[in-house]
Order: C-alpha cells, then structure tokens, then sequence
C-alpha cells in the first residue's frame, strides 16, 4: 500500500515525487509510467522554458537551483519583437533577473529529475495505468505492464493524475472542459544556435546589449500569433509557433513544407535567416487546440490533477511550470498535513479556490489577447500591465505564503492571502478591460520603438522571500502595498498618459518606497510631479 501514487513520470510527476521525498523521508511513493528511460534530450515534449515563478519553485521548494545552474543556459527574461516592413521594435532586458530561470533540452531536464528520484520512490517504468475504484477507503489502481502484458493492482491512499494532455481522471469524473480559446502550435528544434543579432542587427539609436539577446525567451509577435525561439545550448534552439484558429487555417501549417510557406509569408526575415544558415531540422511537432481546464483539482476522496492533467490556457509567458510549482506545493502540504493527522478539507477547499483564482487570471490574460496585437503600444503596455500583477499579488503570494497557508489549519490567515489574490485579480480584470476598449485604443499614445525593462523591478514588486512561518503575517503590508501599486498603474494608463514613461521613469519603485503611497492612487499628475525625478 502506498501513501501516494503518481501516474506519469513527466515534469510534473517526477517534481512531485522529489519535492514530498524531499519533505519526508517515510512516505511509500511510486510512479507509475507509460514508457522509460533515459529519453533523447529533445523529447517529442514541448515546455522548454521557466517563467519566475518556476523558477523560485525549483531554487526555494525543490533546492534545485544550483544543480539546474551546472547544467543549463539562463534564461534572460523575455524579448518581444514586432517586426515591420524595413525595421523593427524591441521591449526586454539588459540584465537577469534576480531568479535564476533557464531554458531546458525537456528530455535532458526530465532525465536528471528521473536520477534524482529513481532511488527513491517505486518506479513501475513501461507500466501504463488503466483505471481505479475505491474499496474501503483504499485506492485500487490498475495498471498494465507493457512488456508482458500482464496486469496488476497497486494499493495507494492519494492517487495523482501527473500524466498530462490524456487526462485520465479529469476524463474519468468528467472534469475536464475546453477553454474558449482555438489556439494551436507548431514546433521544431534546429540544430544550430540561432542568434537574433544576425536577423534583427542592433541599430545605433536601440539601446539593448548584443551578447545575451538571444538567450530570451524571444517572441516574434504578429496579429493572431506569435513566434517563440529558445536557445536550449548552444546547438540547439526551439522555435514553435502559436496560432489563432480563427485568424489562420490550421492546414497552412499543418506540414513542415507547409509552416515554411507560412513563415515565409508572415516572419519572412526569420525564415529567410533559417534558409541560409541551413540549420538542420530536428524534428517538426504539433499541438491543436490545447486550452482546456478542469472543474477542480483536488478532491476530498484523496486524489488530485496536477499540471497538463489539470489544465492549460496558453504557453505565451511560459506559464505551465508555475502552475505545477503552485499545485505540487500545496498538494506536498496537504498530503503531510492529513499524514500527520490534521482535517484537511477546508484546506482541500482552499486549494481549489486558490488554482481557480490563479486560472481565472489566466483567462483574463489570454481572451481576446492575439486578435489585438496590432499595436506595438498595446503588446507592450499588456506585458507591463500582465506582470504588475503576476510579480506583486501572484509572486509574493507564492513566494512567501503558499506553504503557510496549506502547512497548518489557519482559516484566517489562508483567507486573508486569497482576499489578496482576489483583490489583486479584481484590480487586474479591470485593466484588461481597459487595455480592450476604445478609450485605449484611439488614446494616440504610440509608446517607444526600443522599451528597456529594468530586471531590477522584481525587487520593487517582490521586497521579500521566504518569510519564515511564524512571522507569516509580514506579507499583509507588502500586499496592500502592492494593489495600491496596481490602482496606480490603473489611473495612469486611464488617464491616457504613456505607461511606458511611467515604467521609464521608475515610478514602481518609488511608489513603493513612499510611506504614504495611497495619495498616489487615483492622481496622476501628483504622481509624475513627484516621483518621475526618482528615476
Ligand atoms: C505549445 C506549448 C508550449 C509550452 N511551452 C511551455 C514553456 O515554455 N514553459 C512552461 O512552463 N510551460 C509550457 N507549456 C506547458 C507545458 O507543456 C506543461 O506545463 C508541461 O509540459 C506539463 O508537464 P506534465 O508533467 O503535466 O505532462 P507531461 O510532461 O506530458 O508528462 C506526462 C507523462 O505521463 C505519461 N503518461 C501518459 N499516460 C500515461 C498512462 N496511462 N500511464 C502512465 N503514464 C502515462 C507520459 O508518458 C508523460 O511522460 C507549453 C504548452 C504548450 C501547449
């Protein structure tokens, strides 16, 4: 009988095994799997990349930073490009952020995570999972062994479906629902480091760095779609494209011959960049219509859906592993909490509203999001806005809280933190409602050509991590502080000033480091005659 069993040694399974193992040496833990290892280092999987919350989830809950460090390229934030008829426009870093994120050969990341694990949990490798019942109180799991045929019953208390796009249990319980987004992606990985100096060369007035832009997360961005490249080593890079079914006829890229016609017509500079340097194709993949989600994802009858065996929206800000961060994390504190004796359904109810929270923002972020990237102000101002309330509200959030309010029965505080998370959404579902009307868009603002991104914000939007439990109650200031930053930013952009002045001038930090920030709220003016000189 095993205190859990995960279905599906991928990176959401195998980050679960370490992290409970990590956190108690005596739990019976088993990984049932479909196939085995070592994978190729390009695996047929696409996930290539860490967003911050990701990576705080591999350095503060798996203790992974050092490791992943050793042996893969960091990640310098993200990179946008609009590109135009003879010129282009820019918005991304100089600098790393303070975390450490990387992009990742997906089967190596899952082949080092396979090492760590692999001596400590039960593997039943080439062992594909049928079906389950419950029989008095215990979970029946039914698995067949690939090699021979053979099938067998395995014993669990916790079941967690970790087995990604199949969606075994959501299917099972009828959970699952598709998402009213028809996007869809194409990939490929080259043989060859592809470098967007040689593409999108530097000009004399663009005032980024030469030698780390293309270790970005780069998004080439178009109406409907947008165009990803990873440099996951030296020698190979990633690109991939996702794309709006409503915008563009999924048969125009169904085939590689037929994706190169389409980048021919729509990035024409990269694919002529990729003709010439005749980097070998790798392989060529596809995904259609991936967004679907689940009614929840913890149950009370001790089983639960982690990562793509749970939902997607979209991979825009490379999102997946956050939200495998965040359900790993709390799953680890339930899991413990009940094996130490402690009633956890409140806390089972806790955790369904905080993802449910967590994907409501999703849905803001992405509904409607591609059809309206014709405007390099609006791309621009919609990662600002997207990244005011992921760092300050989500970020701190997970960063500092997420334990404390699974780790315990504190009803109060939990609440507390999702009173936050709901108040910061709320402040955050009407800036995207701005973003998408008419005041906005006929607001004449045309932002800049080259939008440097200070790395250095985080800290304004994040001052703390890791704030021991007992001394939990110290997020409360930063998060009050943190949704007046967000009204701020709201009465600015309302105001039909140019934002990217406002991120320009340093307003983020200086609104946070006044010790009355409110009377910056809903006035602007005050806002710019005060602080705009910080900078
Ligand atoms: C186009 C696209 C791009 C993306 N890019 C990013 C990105 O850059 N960054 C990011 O954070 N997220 C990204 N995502 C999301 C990301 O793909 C997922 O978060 C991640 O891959 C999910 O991992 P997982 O472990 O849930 O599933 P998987 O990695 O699919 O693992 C599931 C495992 O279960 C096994 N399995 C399946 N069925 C069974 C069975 N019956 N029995 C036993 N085992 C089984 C499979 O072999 C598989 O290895 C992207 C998503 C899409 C669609």
């Amino acid at each position: 009988m095993y205190d859990v069993l995960i279905i599906g040694a991928g990176f959401a399974g195998l980050t679960l095994a370490y992290q409970l193992r990590k956190k108690s040496s005596d739990l019976r833990i088993a990984i049932v799997h479909d196939s085995s290892f070592p994978l190729d280092d390009i695996s047929d999987k696409v996930g290539e990349s860490f967003n911050e919350i990701g990576a705080v989830y591999f350095d503060q809950m798996l203790g992974l930073k050092e490791f992943m460090k050793e042996r893969y390229p960091r990640k310098l934030g993200m990179r946008f490009f609009k590109i135009n008829e003879s010129s282009y426009q820019e918005m991304g870093y100089n600098n790393f952020t303070p975390n450490h994120a990387f992009h990742f050969e997906r089967g190596k990341l899952e082949n080092d995570l396979f090492d760590l694990v692999k001596d400590k949990v039960d593997f039943y490798l080439n062992h594909k999972y049928l079906d389950f019942e419950t029989v008095d109180g215990e979970k029946h799991v039914h698995v067949l062994d690939r090699n021979d045929k053979s099938s067998r019953t395995l014993k669990a208390h916790w079941l967690v479906d970790a087995a990604g796009l199949k969606k075994l249990l959501a299917r099972k319980f009828d959970l699952t629902h598709r998402l009213p987004l028809n996007h869809s992606s194409v990939w490929f990985r080259v043989g060859g480091g592809v470098n967007v100096d040689d593409f999108l060369p530097l000009t004399s007035d663009n005032p980024f760095t030469t030698e780390n832009r293309s270790w970005s997360s780069i998004h080439l961005e178009g109406v409907g779609y947008w165009v990803w490249i990873l440099r996951l080593s030296e020698n190979v890079t990633s690109v991939g494209i996702i794309f709006d079914e409503n915008m563009y006829e999924f048969q125009d890229l169904a085939t590689w011959e037929k994706t190169k016609l389409w980048l021919r017509d729509n990035v024409r500079v990269l694919m002529d960049y990729l003709d010439e340097e005749q980097f070998p194709i790798m392989d060529f993949r596809i995904l259609r219509r991936f967004a679907t989600q689940s009614d929840y994802w913890v149950s009370d009858e001790r089983w639960a859906l982690v990562g793509d065996a749970y939902g997607i929206w979209d991979p825009y800000y490379s999102n997946g592993f956050d939200l495998i961060g965040m359900q790993n994390t709390i799953l680890t504190e339930l899991i413990l909490a009940e094996r130490a004796g402690q009633e956890i359904h409140q806390r089972i109810q806790g955790a369904n509203r905080f993802i449910s929270d967590v994907m409501r923002g999703f849905a803001a972020t992405f509904t409607d999001f591609y059809s309206r990237k014709d405007r390099w102000y609006y791309i621009c101002s919609k990662y600002n806005v997207d990244m005011a309330v992921y760092f300050p509200i989500l970020a701190t959030i997970v960063h500092n809280s997420l334990e404390s309010m699974f780790v315990d029965e504190d009803p109060v505080f939990r609440d507390r933190v999702l009173f936050y998370l709901e108040e910061g959404g709320g402040i955050y579902f009407q800036l995207i409602h701005l973003l998408a009307s008419d005041e906005f868009k006929n607001n004449g603002v045309d932002g800049y050509d080259y939008m440097p991104l200070n790395a250095d914000t985080y800290h304004a939007f994040v001052p703390e991590m890791d704030i021991p439990y007992h001394e939990k109650e110290r997020v409360f200031p930063i998060l009050e502080k943190n949704c007046n930053l967000l009204w701020c930013v709201f009465h600015y952009l309302k105001s039909g000033r140019n934002y990217m002045d406002f991120i320009k001038n340093g307003a983020y930090f200086a609104i946070t480091e006044q010790t009355d920030p409110e009377r910056y709220r809903d006035n602007p003016d005050q806002l710019e005659a005060d602080l705009f000189h910080s900078a």
